[in-house]
């Protein structure tokens, strides 16, 4: 991951501050954990960014969460159907039950994706 640092690549999947990206936005960096899903530091400590630029930024993120909710839904029909050979109704099945289970994380990354679309990356030296 170390690799991609100073990319948004690294702020998306990290969950880290888009701007220093040196610590996560979010208190808990499992997102499995659903009542602290959407529980985000209101600034990064090390660069001072405020992640909720406005109020009910992050609605936005719902417009993202759409097409990434498509692509693991195309992912998984790819794998089942053409793949696997499974029937149709098998495949509507699986593409349910990977949509409830990715939740949590198509909600992360689609608030990751949102606000990096905002914020730009600036190197800063650590304090
Ligand atoms: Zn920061």
């Amino acid at each position: 991951m170390k690799l991609f640092k100073g990319t948004k690549l690294y702020s998306i999947l990290t969950g880290n501050c888009p701007v220093c990206q040196n610590e996560s936005m979010y208190k808990e960096s499992n997102p499995y954990i659903i009542s602290r899903l959407f529980k985000m530091h209101e600034r990064c400590s090390s660069c001072g960014t405020k992640y909720k630029i406005e109020p009910s930024f992050f609605y936005g993120a719902m417009y993202v969460s759409y097409p990434i909710g498509l692509i693991f839904a195309g992912i998984a029909f790819l794998l089942a159907y053409v793949v696997l050979d499974l029937s149709l109704t098998t495949t509507y099945i699986i593409i349910v039950i990977e949509m409830v289970l990715l939740l949590p994380v198509i909600i992360r990354l689609s608030r990751n994706i949102w606000i990096n679309f905002f914020m730009n990356y600036k190197k800063i030296e650590k304090k």
